[in-house]
C-alpha cells in the first residue's frame, strides 16, 4: 500500500510562512491498496490537490471516499476536487452512520447557501455504500470503529490482501472527559500490529485541561496506543493550527526520542503535505 498525505491540518486551512513545510490544509490521506484501488481518508482543503493528482494520472477506476466526521475541516474540500465536474468519474461515499448516509446523499457543503453548484448537477456518478460491518473493497478489507469525538467520529483499519494494514484514528481522544465510547484498550486492539497508525496529535500537555473535551489527542498519549498496539509507525496528524512549522519539527524529535526510549521498533513520522510511506 501507498499513503500520501494531502492535508494534514485541524480544524481551520493555516496558510502562510509559517506552515509552508508542513503545510496548512485541513485533513484528507490518500491510501492505493495494492491493486491500485483509490481509497480517500476525509475531504479536507487537501483533496483538491489529490483531485489534480487524479486528472493527471487519468484515473479511471471507482474512488472511494471515506469521511471520519462532518467537521468542517473533513469535508469542506469536497466541492474543488476536480474529478467530480467529470462525467467520466465514479464517487463512491462509504458511510459507516445514519448522518453520514444522509450527508452523502446530500453533502451540506453543495447547499446553495454555501456553494453554488449544485451536488445534483455534478457531472460525475456519485454512490453511497453504506456498510456496518467489515466491507471489501478492491484488494482490501475495511472495518471501522466508533471514537470519542464530540458529535462522533468513525476510525478505519484497511487491511490490504498481502498483509499489510493501515489505522486511520481522527478526530478521537484518548483520554476524554465523562463516557468513554471506546477504549484505549479497544482501540489498540483495533489497531494491533499495524503497519501504520495514523492518529490525532493536535495538543501538548501545555493545551491541558484547557482543551480536554474537544475531542482531540495529547501527542504523548497518541504514542503510547501505538505502542500498546504494537504497531510498527506512527504517524502523528490533525495538527492544531497554531503549531507552526518549528514547533512540529520539535514533536518530531521528541516523538523520536520517545520511542528510543519507550517503543525500540516504533517508527514515528509528523505528518507534513506530499509525505508518502509505502507499508
Ligand atoms: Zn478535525
Ligand atoms: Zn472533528
Amino acid at each position: 500500500m501507498r499513503v500520501r498525505f494531502y492535508g494534514v491540518r485541524g480544524s481551520i486551512p493555516t496558510p502562510g510562512p509559517s506552515t509552508v513545510r508542513y503545510g496548512g490544509n485541513t485533513v484528507c490521506v490518500e491510501l492505493r491498496l495494492a491493486d491500485d484501488t483509490c481509497i480517500v481518508l476525509d475531504a479536507g482543503t487537501g483533496i483538491r490537490e489529490l483531485g489534480k493528482q487524479l486528472v493527471l494520472e487519468d484515473y479511471k477506476k471507482p474512488i472511494h471516499l471515506f469521511i471520519t466526521h462532518g467537521h468542517w475541516d473533513h469535508i469542506m474540500g469536497l466541492p474543488f476536487f476536480g474529478p467530480v465536474y467529470s462525467k467520466d468519474t465514479t464517487l463512491i461515499f462509504h458511510p459507516t452512520t445514519e448522518s453520514g448516509l444522509a450527508g452523502a446523499r446530500d453533502p451540506i457543503m453543495f447547499a446553495s447557501a454555501h456553494f453554488p453548484v449544485k451536488f445534483t448537477d455534478l457531472p460525475a456518478r456519485i454512490d453511497a455504500d453504506a456498510h456496518h460491518g467489515d466491507h471489501r473493497i478492491g484488494s482490501a478489507v475495511v472495518s471501522h470503529i466508533n471514537l470519542n469525538h464530540p458529535g462522533g467520529a468513525t476510525g478505519f483499519r484497511i487491511q490490504d490482501a498481502d498483509g499489510t494494514s493501515i489505522c486511520y484514528l481522527t478526530d478521537n481522544e484518548l483520554d476524554p472527559p465523562g463516557d468513554v465510547t471506546t477504549t484505549v484498550d479497544v482501540l489498540a486492539r483495533f489497531s494491533a500490529g499495524t503497519n501504520l497508525l495514523i492518529h490525532d496529535a493536535q495538543y501538548l500537555p501545555s493545551d491541558m485541561p484547557a482543551k480536554r473535551g474537544w475531542g482531540h489527542s495529547v501527542v504523548g498519549e497518541a504514542l503510547r496506543l501505538a505502542r500498546d498496539a504494537e504497531a510498527r509507525a506512527i504517524v502523528l496528524h490533525h495538527h492544531d493550527p497554531d503549531r507552526d512549522d518549528a514547533a512540529l519539527d520539535e514533536i518530531g524529535v521528541d516523538a523520536a526520542s520517545w520511542a528510543q526510549r519507550h517503543a525500540r521498533s516504533l517508527a514515528t513520522h509528523v505528518a507534513r503535505e506530499g509525505l508518502i510511506i509505502d507499508v
